[in-house]
């Protein structure tokens, strides 16, 4: 099958969350697997400064609004390419700054979304689906079937909308809409209007032959009004077509045996390596040595420090989380409100809580294998990455039951002492405390301790099951754009 994946962020070139794993490790699946895979990204600045690329010599011209602008393409390796716009990508960030976004945000991604079809007929690449991620490339269903609905070669092209995160639509004034020039008829409730602004999101979501979310429970989730972000409505209309594919991950870059960003190898079948890494990163994060302290559990959290993550939660439980001797290390970047108060909290108890701003994929490794426990008390979270490598390492994620982390792990059964981790339902402080308890209940008991990592150890969230149910969902979208 020819594919290609159109995403604003894939590993190993440019991430900012649980997009780039998937849209980087589903191409590595796709590859191995013998299809023939395009990636195409938007050349940032930083993906310039890391990789040696290769200048194709080949060049676009993209309209956006009544400008003519220019690209060219450049590409790494036989199959990954990605369009240079010095005016829209040449920057230090992907979207925008701690300030907020970009303000022409609209502009770059309906020059990406266009230019990657232009990128494709000036590659003479003929893609039977084209796999879209998140807002950033809602456009390009529905530039398919309107501006390129006649296309020689892109015109039997179907393809997938897979919604990462509802919560982000790239919502844009309505002002904005001549830049796309689909024409005035689309700013309409049926079309691409959202109470007055045009949503890009909801561009995929009517047009896109086949509908995709990140798990089963979140795939429900979306369709009701308290999930729905006020698209469920929206959603609700293409039902059928929607799907709820759970994301994996790349198992050879998440391996605890192989590992070089960690301090010692370990397996299910010897974790002693693990207590190392406890005491590694215990060393690194939290100076002053305190062998108490260092007995007790820790408690690990990697992620965007949103409100989505249940950050609030985390800051209100923190004192009575101290007040039992336990440790958190946190490793997050995000929304400034949140960040200030992660800070002023490792300033008051600065033996108990280490607080690390910024993106730091070494220190994450370390985060995951040295701790006991992950936290996610997310408000929602459509699949989570987080969980899946706690996992992995042997560390025992506690997290609310929405969306994936419900479906990817199993809660605690002190009677059959069965489960995979911890988890709570109501979205309150007092419920994230009980669910820790009952955690720390396990730390205690080393037997049932030592079960439960093992359990979690052989889990499978490797891609190989997903990524063949992705390519069933292709043939199907395939046959149905022949028929
Ligand atoms: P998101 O909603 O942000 O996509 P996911 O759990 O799906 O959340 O994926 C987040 C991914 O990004 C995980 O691989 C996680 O380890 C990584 N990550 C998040 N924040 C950081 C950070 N500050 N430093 C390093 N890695 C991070």
């Amino acid at each position: 099958m020819r594919i290609l994946i159109a995403s604003p962020e894939a590993v190993p070139y440019i991430k900012t969350g649980g997009l780039a794993d998937v849209a980087g490790s589903l191409c590595k699946e796709y590859r191995g697997m013998g299809h023939e895979t395009c990636l195409i990204l938007p050349l940032y600045k930083k993906i310039r400064e890391d990789f040696p690329l290769n200048d194709t010599g080949l060049s676009i011209k993209v309209p956006v609004g009544e400008r003519l602008v220019e690209g060219r393409i450049f590409s790494h390796r036989s199959s990954t390419y990605f369009l240079q716009c010095e005016e829209f990508f040449n920057r230090p960030e992907l979207y925008g700054t701690p300030e907020g976004d970009y303000s022409d945000n609209a502009a770059r991604f309906i020059f990406f979304s266009l230019g990657l079809l232009e990128a494709c007929r000036a590659l003479n690449f003929q893609p039977e689906i084209i796999h879209c991620n998140d807002w950033q490339t809602g456009l390009v269903p529905l530039y398919l079937k309107t501006l390129f609905k006649d296309d020689a070669l892109l015109k039997n092209t179907v393809t997938i909308l897979t919604i990462h995160n509802l919560g982000y639509q790239g919502l844009f004034p309505a002002a904005e809409m001549s830049l796309t020039n689909l024409g005035s008829a689309f700013f309409q409730p049926r079309g691409i209007e959202f109470y007055g602004k045009v949503n890009f999101l909801k561009a995929g979501i009517i047009s896109a032959d086949i509908l995709n979310t990140v798990s089963a429970s979140y795939a429900r989730e979306i369709l009701t009004a308290e999930s729905g972000f006020g698209l469920d409505g929206v959603i609700r209309d293409r039902e059928k077509d929607l799907y709820g594919v759970i994301n994996g991950i790349d198992y050879e870059e998440w391996n605890p045996s192989k590992d070089v960003l960690l301090p010692a190898y370990y397996s299910r079948r010897d974790v002693s390596g693990k207590a190392v890494c406890k005491k590694e990163l215990i060393k690194t994060l939290f100076k002053q040595g305190n062998p108490e302290a260092d007995k007790a559990p820790l408690i690990g959290i990697v992620g965007r420090l949103s409100e989505q993550k249940g950050m609030d939660l985390v800051i209100q439980c923190a004192p009575e989380l101290f007040s039992y001797g336990v440790r958190l290390a946190i490793l997050g970047k995000g929304d400034d409100t949140i960040q200030r108060a992660l800070l002023t909290l490792a300033d008051k108890y600065n033996s108990a809580i280490s607080v690390n701003i910024g993106f730091n994929d070494r220190l994450a490794h370390m985060v995951y294998a040295g701790s006991d426990f992950f936290l996610m008390p997310s408000k929602y979270e459509p699949c989570g990455l987080g969980q899946l490598i706690a996992m992995r390492y042997g560390t025992i994620p506690v997290a609310r039951a929405t969306g994936g982390l419900a479906d990817t792990i199993q809660d605690f059964d002190p009677l059959k002492s069965s489960g995979t981790g911890v988890l709570f339902h109501d979205y309150t402080h007092y419920a994230l405390l009980e669910a820790l308890k009952r955690a720390f209940c396990v730390y205690t008991d080393g037997r049932k301790m030592k079960k439960m990592i093992a359990d979690g150890m052989n889990m499978d969230f490797s891609w190989k099951s997903s990524a063949g149910r992705y390519i069933e969902l292709y043939q199907d979208a395939i046959k149905k754009g022949r028929f």
